[in-house]
């Protein structure tokens, strides 16, 4: 998870021209209660190929990641954080009134989306009441992120578009790629429950990324230990940590955070690293570059 700064005022034209649409939806809705919504994909989605839909451009926005897990998938779609049909354990018509709202619509691989999130979406405070609210109240200042509906609901689940978003404060990661809530409100937890952050497939991916990285970067040093000087092996370590600090376009870019800020457990204590020649002179070398690169004391 990252940080993503979207333009609430750059609404896409799909979802500005479908006024007439959103108000048949809101007076269905609330008028005959129980009635799924006819949200049409085509408005809120498209093909990410296709340069007008709004799928493109969040694509863009989140550089082609999945907004919870960071993953670059083939099967990406248009996620709904506050969920438009119905929310378990909650309102049971959903946010209907959000299916066309930009500040609403995340991009989200499938599992993430679908297979995890489906219709969670667990809060703090009260589930909002629309049923006292107008039509036209329902599309004003309830339907923004950040607006007073989210102050008044504390949504669990973290949403990359929040103000001032550190997702660090809430996810750590430990060496094996495994995520850990550390917020006191839970919110960390929450997310990594309710969007499968904890998949075994998930952790390794963070973890081989890591591992790949390292051994990619050690494996010239295996192959000749004897041609490099202590002062070119420090060079070459240290090269190899600057890699750790990925592109916001990388996947799991908030894992190499910790990865960073852990340096001395991720990376010189990594069990790839056993695979070094027993000699002394190569984790002598790393832990020279750490301490220069990042100033810790072993
Ligand atoms: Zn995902």
């Amino acid at each position: 998870m990252r940080k993503v700064k979207k333009n609430l005022n750059d609404i896409p034209q799909r979802l500005r021209n479908c006024n007439a649409h959103l108000d048949r939806i809101i007076n269905e809705r609330k008028n005959t209660g129980t009635k799924a919504i006819q949200a049409q994909f085509n408005i809120y989605s498209g093909l990410a190929e296709d340069v007008n839909s709004v799928k493109y451009k969040l694509k863009n926005l989140y550089k082609g990641k999945c907004a919870y897990c960071e993953s670059i998938k083939d099967d990406m779609t248009v996620d709904h954080y506050r969920p438009k049909d119905s929310v378990s354990g909650g309102n049971k018509l959903g946010y209907f009134w959000l299916c066309y709202e930009w500040s609403n619509l995340l991009y989200s691989c499938s599992d993430c989306n679908q297979i995890y999130k489906g219709y969670k979406f667990p809060i703090l405070g009260r589930y909002f009441d629309f049923t006292s609210k107008s039509s036209a109240e329902l599309k004003t200042d309830l339907n923004k992120l950040n607006s007073n509906l989210n102050k008044f609901e504390k949504p669990l689940i973290l949403n990359p578009e929040e103000k001032n978003f550190s997702p660090e404060k809430y996810i750590k990661f430990n060496r094996d790629g495994k995520p850990i809530g550390i917020d006191s409100k839970g919110r960390g937890t929450t997310t990594i429950l309710d969007c499968g952050l904890d998949k075994t497939i998930l952790n390794g991916r963070r973890k081989a990324k890591l591992d790949n990285l390292l051994l990619y970067s050690i494996a010239f040093l295996i192959k000749n230990p004897d041609k490099y000087t202590d002062e070119e092996m420090v060079l070459e370590f240290k090269e190899m940590l600057e890699k750790l600090k990925c592109k916001i376009s990388d996947e799991y870019t908030l894992f190499y955070k910790w990865s960073l800020k852990n340096v001395k457990e991720f990376v010189y204590d990594n069990p790839i690293l056993r695979k070094l020649p027993d000699t002394g002179k190569f984790k002598i070398n790393l832990k020279k570059a750490i301490e220069e690169k990042f100033e810790v004391t072993f």
